[in-house]
């Protein structure tokens, strides 16, 4: 478990490019799979598309909060950016077709993982972005064993 203070968006764009890149650097043999947890405005979306900008994507990274998932075929990964906010009903996820996601070479950030609960792969990663006053506070922490190879790599 990691806690950092982030005290403007400049600071978690660094630290989201920063976890690319350890992520790149980490073996994979599945999938990496990362919920962002937060309230509105948080920062979810700024640090998926800081992630995703990181790697030299020129186009708009929009929030896929009426799309409910935005892919991103990029050459060092593939990346799904979900967010389930308005996801009415987790079994939806199943006629998405969503297992068909979590292939190795991707990377799957999910804004409001606990409204997809039943339907998702269990998090390597878990993020908790939190207010502090116009400030942010990052808290992440590994579950699996590559989420902690991750994690070892961003030290
Ligand atoms: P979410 O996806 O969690 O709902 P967004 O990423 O869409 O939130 O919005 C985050 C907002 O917070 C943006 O307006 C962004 O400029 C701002 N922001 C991001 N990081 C920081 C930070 N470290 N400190 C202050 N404001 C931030
Ligand atoms: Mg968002």
């Amino acid at each position: 478990m990691e806690n950092i203070y982030l005290p403007s968006e400049v600071q978690l764009r660094q630290w989201g490019e920063k976890l690319m890149h350890a992520i790149l650097n980490t073996p994979r043999t599945q999938g990496v799979v990362i919920y962002l947890n937060g309230d509105l405005g948080a920062g979810k979306t700024c640090l998926s598309r800081a992630m995703i900008q990181s790697l030299g994507f020129q186009g708009r990274v929009k929030s896929p909060t009426y799309t409910l998932v935005e892919e991103y075929d990029l050459p060092e990964i593939f990346i799904y950016h979900f967010d389930l906010y308005r996801l009415a009903d987790p079994e939806e996820l199943a006629f998405m077709g969503i297992r068909d996601y979590f292939n190795a070479n991707t990377l799957c950030l999910i804004e409001w993982s606990s409204q997809g609960q039943g339907f998702l792969p269990p998090a390597d990663l878990v993020i908790d972005l939190q207010y502090v006053d116009d400030a942010r506070s990052l808290a992440i922490r590994a579950n699996t064993p590559m989420g902690n190879n991750i994690l070892n790599q961003l030290r």
